[in-house]
């Protein structure tokens, strides 16, 4: 690529079990929006980490059958994750919390033995967020008993989005995009070339010409995949996406969606559908008009409504 880039300013660390960048497109500003990154990210955490029992997330999972008032961060986290279900059909559910545990997805990734024993899966029904009892505006929600709320879909991207947007009135000049595990968001004004972003199957891989790369002006970008996140019990290989039809991991046709949308929480939705939906992700994404690049199981990529083709 010829062009000449805008010079850009990152700070790299980790955040809610994966990696955390952020960029500002004026040097100086760096370490307000990292800190005011860092305050979203913390609030998150507290409010919806599922591995930590004192969250406010695990707190309310283990108070099913009443009407549990949360935090105004929980309230947006549950509201994104109701919003993917219904955008979704369903094919989004925050109430496959359960069934992501049954299937072993149990610690930070970090901590999920790679191999292990034969589980026993046990096929039933996913709850369905129809179960859930949600007031948006009174703050309550009631669960129902055997229900596991997981934001995994929704939580780290809306984190994102509420990241870039909190740094860029902090710093209140320039550009900043907040990427975490790959889930990312821009606010502000963005180089004159726009945010050029790589496109990968892990978010952990390294920034490499030649490498398919897209240049978005704002909004956000999220990717899922069942190829970073896997793991085989008694032989048979798991990963962390589940079909709510089945309870049990996603057997679809694509390994890696990669959405462009509004904001990062959309593109998430888009891309965990996407894995979910299969071939009836083509006709739904055409048509609510989302950018995206699937890959198949064999590794042909496939681009749809709009996504560029690579130069
Ligand atoms: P990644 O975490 O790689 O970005 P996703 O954004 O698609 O991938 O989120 C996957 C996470 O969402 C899983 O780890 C799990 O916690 C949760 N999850 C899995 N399947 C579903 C589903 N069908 N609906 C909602 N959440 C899901
Ligand atoms: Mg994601």
């Amino acid at each position: 690529m010829k062009q000449s880039r805008t010079a850009v300013a990152i700070a790299d660390g980790r955040a809610l079990g994966g990696s955390l960048r952020v960029i500002v497109t004026h040097e100086p500003d760096l370490a307000a929006a990292k800190s005011a990154v860092d305050e979203v990210v913390r609030a998150v955490d507290l409010a919806a980490n599922r591995f930590d029992d004192d969250s406010e997330l695990s707190r309310l999972n283990a108070t099913p059958g009443r009407d549990v008032v949360i935090s105004p961060l929980l309230t947006k986290l549950i509201a994104a994750a109701l919003r993917g279900a219904r955008l979704t059909g369903g094919a989004v559910d925050p109430t496959v919390g359960s069934a992501v545990k049954l299937a072993g997805y149990d610690a930070d990734f970090a901590a999920v033995p790679p191999d292990g024993i034969a589980i026993e899966m046990v096929v039933s029904r996913i709850p369905g967020w129809h179960a859930i009892a949600f007031d948006e505006a009174a703050r309550t929600v009631r669960l129902p008993r055997d229900v596991d709320l997981d934001l995994g879909a929704t939580a780290k991207a809306l984190t994102s989005d509420l990241a870039a947007a909190t740094a860029i009135s902090r710093i209140g000049r320039g550009g900043v995009l907040v990427s975490l595990g790959g889930d990312i968001s821009v606010a502000g004004d963005p180089p004159a070339e726009g945010w050029l972003i790589q496109t990968s199957e892990d978010s952990g891989a390294p920034i490499e010409e030649g490498e398919e790369t897209i240049s978005i002006r704002s909004g956000g970008i999220a990717t899922s995949s069942t190829t970073v996140r896997r793991w085989t019990r008694g032989g048979v290989a798991l990963h962390h996406i589940i079909d709510p039809a089945t309870g049990l991991p996603s057997d679809g046709p694509w390994r890696t969606a990669t959405v462009v949308a509004a904001t990062c929480v959309d593109a998430n939705i888009a891309s965990t559908a996407a894995i979910v939906m299969g071939q009836a992700a083509i006709r739904w994404l055409e048509e609510g008009r989302l950018p995206t690049r699937l890959v198949d199981r064999a590794g042909s990529v496939r681009r749809l409504a709009g996504w560029p083709k690579p130069s």
